[in-house]
Order: C-alpha cells, then structure tokens, then sequence
C-alpha cells in the first residue's frame, strides 16, 4: 500500500500509464487530493472503471490528523500538534500575515542537530518524516482554515483563503531527510495541487552541506534560510554542532559561488538567535558582516525564546537595538523578528513534544483527514 500524498504528479501519470488509462486522470486524482482534500479520490465520477477499482487496492492516504491546537490571543498564530500514523507527534504553526499566510512545517520528529540553545534538539532524532506527512501538514492546516470562518473573519480573510508561504522552520533539519523533504517540495509546488512557487518555499539549515548541495540542484529556485548564530568557527561549534562538521565557512563559500553565479535578486535568509552576553556585541556583529561579505542576505535577528532549563538568556532589548543600528549602519539589510505564537510555546525552538503531551494525547480530541 502506498501513501497517496507522498506521490507527485508525475508518480500519479506513471501509475496511470501503468494501469492502461489517460494520464489526464492523473490530474484530476491530484486536484481531488490537493483541492478539494478528498482523501478517496478515486470514488470521483468519471474515472475509467480499471482506475477506480483498482487503486484502493493500492493506495491510501495517511492517516494523520490534528491532536491538539492552539490559538495565540495575540496575534492569531496557530499552533497544530499532528499526529502521525504511527503515533509520532510533529508540530506545525500557522501564522497569520496582513497579505500572506504562513505554515511552518516539520520534517522530523525531533532533530540530530543538537543546538544547544533548542529545545527540539533535546529531544534528539526520532525519525524522518515521509514526504506524504510533510504534505499532510499543509493539507491538515489548509482545511483547518477552510473549516474556521471566525479566526478567517478576525484575521481579515472573510472568504477563503490560502497558505501562500512554506517555511521548514519547525522541527527537524530538513537538509538531514533530503530525499523526502525533496519529495514533498515537487508535491507542494504542483500547480494542479497546492500550487506553492518555490520561491515561496523556505528551506532553513543550521548547515548541511551535503543536503545543501542537492537540495540547489534539485531545486534552484527554491528559498533558502541559513540558521547562522554566531561568527567565528569556535563559537559557532560550540553552539551547534554542525558546525564541527560543516565549518560555516565553507557554507558560505559555496553559498557566495551560488549566488554570484545567478542572475536574478535572490538572497539567503539569515537567522540570527541573539543570546545575551554570547553573541551579541558589537564585536560580533563587525565580523558578522565580514562573513557575510559578498552574498546577498536578509538578516533576522531574533530574539532568543528562553526555554527552560537553560544557561541562555534573552538579550537586554537595549543592547538588541544597538546590535541592529550597528549591522544596519554597515548596510546590512536587518530586522528584529519577535517569534509569534509566544504565549503558546510555538516560537523558533520551542517546538518539542513533551513527556506530558505525549502522554496525554491518544485522549485528546481528534480531527482526522478523512
Ligand atoms: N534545523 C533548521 C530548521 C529549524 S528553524 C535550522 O536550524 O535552520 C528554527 C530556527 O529557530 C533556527 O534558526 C533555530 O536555530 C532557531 N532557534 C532554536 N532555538 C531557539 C530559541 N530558543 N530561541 C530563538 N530561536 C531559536
């Protein structure tokens, strides 16, 4: 049995051609699935008999659904905890912009990375996520808000509206399951499905550099975030791990080259967790824009949310703003992002599953697909 969502449409014609009917079917199967959230898109009218009959034999769709959810009182970010299959809990948010919505998604349960300042990393890696669970997320979501005229009227989307942005910024470091988070950028940016350009798509490393260098391969037009922290190699290694294999200096080199050598206005985003007293002097912003020089980057500086129990704290804001003044003075193009979802734990590292909830959710209410 396959998992319908983790097929693209090209996977679809080929099981079309396989069972001797029009390729054009496959389409439709892919709108049904993608459009209208039908999870038996075979029982659609029309289909030629050997399809219909054939293809519950073969495939389904899995079965995640929504555990638990919730809703900042400020600033209308949703919180999903997904549950898996085969039990596995992932965490998605929603955000809620005046022009654009947003999905963060998940691409593991849990995280090898081990920063030591995340709290998903705490969690250490449980396994991947298929490409079908990927994709379930934005579906999952996709109806959610279909389903909650309130919180679309409130938001100021009285009719229906649409995720129109993808970032794999939840848990887990996408560029560590490249093949399945690959999977589901070919499933998510089908204009007969979900129709998300990969522009709009975000792929946010803590540097991988093998994933990196066939995810750009893969897909070069796809939006890149690099999650940078520090700014020497010791520091950095003492901060991420990752690092004592992918010095980030040779991130960045290989990220200059493949900037230089496009033609158009992309650039890399690059996510700064301010850490009081451990990366946020003016010291470290001056070499900050020395590794940076030469490739076109966005720079967020956020925050750090302070997880308990931790040796890190949040920067006084006093000395956030200088930090900024100071990059911005240097020409960098920089902005102080305040995670959304504070009040209900769904800022940048703090996505973990507890011990508690794991425990409490077979009883928690479900929302299933289907
Ligand atoms: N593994 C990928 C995707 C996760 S994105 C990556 O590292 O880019 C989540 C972002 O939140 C990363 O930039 C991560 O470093 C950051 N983050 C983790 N813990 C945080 C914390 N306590 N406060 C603020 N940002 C944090």
């Amino acid at each position: 049995m396959q998992d319908l969502y983790s097929q693209s449409l090209a996977d679809l014609e080929q099981y079309c051609t396989r069972l001797a009917v029009s390729t054009v079917h496959a389409k439709t199967l892919y709108r049904r699935l993608f459009k209208d959230f039908d999870t038996t898109p075979w029982t659609t009218p029309g289909l030629p008999h050997g399809l219909a009959e054939q293809m519950p034999h073969d495939m389904r769709c899995t079965t995640a659904s929504i555990a638990e959810e919730s809703q900042s009182r400020y600033d209308g970010t949703v919180k999903f905890l997904v549950r898996m299959e085969d039990g596995s809990l992932v965490e998605s948010v929603l955000m809620p912009e005046k022009k654009r919505i947003t999905l963060c998604l998940s691409s593991q349960v849990g995280c090898a990375m081990a920063c030591t300042f995340c709290h998903t990393g705490r969690m250490g890696l449980k396994r991947n996520l298929t490409a079908g669970e990927i994709a379930a997320q934005v579906v999952l979501a996709q109806r959610w808000i279909r389903d909650h005229a309130a919180w679309r009227e409130e938001r100021g989307y009285p009719g229906f509206a649409a995720i129109s942005n993808i970032v794999f910024m939840g848990m887990g470091e996408p560029l560590d399951n490249i093949d399945e988070v690959s999977q589901a950028l070919r499933i998510l940016s089908d204009p007969m499905g979900l129709n998300l350009s990969l522009r709009k798509i975000s792929v946010s490393t803590a540097g991988h550099l093998d994933g990196l260098k066939i995810l750009l391969e893969r897909f070069p037009k796809v939006s890149l975030a690099l999650s940078l922290h520090a700014t020497t190699e010791r520091e950095r290694s003492q901060l991420m791990p990752i690092n004592r294999r992918w010095p980030i200096g040779t991130i960045l080199d290989y990220l200059r080259n493949f900037y230089q050598q496009r033609d158009d206005d992309a650039c890399l985003l690059v996510q700064y967790t301010v850490i009081r007293g451990v990366n946020d002097t003016l010291d470290h912003a001056d070499r900050m824009v020395e590794l940076l020089r030469g490739v076109p980057v966005k720079l967020n500086l956020i925050p750090l949310n302070e997880v308990e129990p931790s040796r890190f704290q949040s920067p006084e804001p006093e000395s956030l703003q200088r930090f900024r003044d100071h990059l911005n003075a240097a020409g960098v193009r920089v902005m102080i992002r305040y995670s959304k979802g504070q009040d209900i734990a769904a800022a940048c590292g703090q996505l973990v599953v507890s011990a508690e909830k794991r425990r409490l959710s077979p009883s928690a209410e479900a929302v299933t697909i289907s």
